[in-house]
């Protein structure tokens, strides 16, 4: 409750607790309770999507705390420094579905990207991938829908020949991930991985 006021007069809150903390990041306890994910073959996670960052993340998505894609952004770029090796040549985020944009005004995934790619000295490639309409979906079954709910944008011929490294904000089951590495891997890139800020334990 407290934290709400300070938060409406400007003061900056713990991400996580909504405590009063020195700066809008995370306070030093629900910094030592972020579990850090790791690498499960091409797949990798910064975190696991539990506690102060699962907090935190549904605030910046579900309640418009936008302003927390700044301190999201540099942990996950931090992440992205530790966990994904050279060479890597374009980061690929997640597309959205037009209508949670629209909802939202920012895209999390694109954030994630630009602060990674910051970070890393890389360019982010938005339109090589694009999220098909879900209303034609409608009958088919669920492996087929999570996979065509993705499709190859104008510009995936540029990740021909290059080191991809596709990004999403949580993963849940994989089959997101696993449709986006696929429609990029079928342009032949060098390499395709991917990075989430969270994992869903
Ligand atoms: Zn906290």
């Amino acid at each position: 409750m407290i934290g709400r006021l300070l938060a409406l007069l400007g003061e900056p809150v713990c991400l996580g607790c909504a405590r009063p903390w020195q700066s809008a990041s995370f306070c030093a306890a629900c910094q030592s309770a972020l579990v850090r994910g790791g690498v499960r073959g091409d797949l990798m996670c910064g975190f696991l999507y539990t506690g102060p960052l699962q907090r935190a993340i549904l605030r910046w998505k579900e309640h418009g705390k936008e302003q927390h894609g700044g301190p999201l952004g540099g942990l996950f770029a931090a992440r992205a420094k530790m966990l994904v090796a050279t060479p890597l040549d374009f980061i690929v985020p997640v597309p959205p579905a037009f209508w949670r944009t629209l909802r939202r005004g920012f895209h999390p995934p694109d954030v994630l990207a630009q602060a990674a790619a910051r970070a890393l000295g890389v360019e982010v490639l938005k339109r090589a991938l694009v999220r098909t309409d879900s209303a034609r979906q409608m009958g088919r079954d669920r492996r087929s829908r999570a996979r065509a709910l993705i499709d190859k944008g104008r510009a995936i011929d540029r990740v021909t020949g290059k080191h991809v490294l596709v990004v999403d904000d949580v993963m849940t089951t994989g089959a997101t991930a696993r449709a986006a590495m696929s429609v990029i891997a079928a342009a032949r890139p060098a390499s395709v991985r991917f990075l989430a800020l969270a994992a869903v334990p």
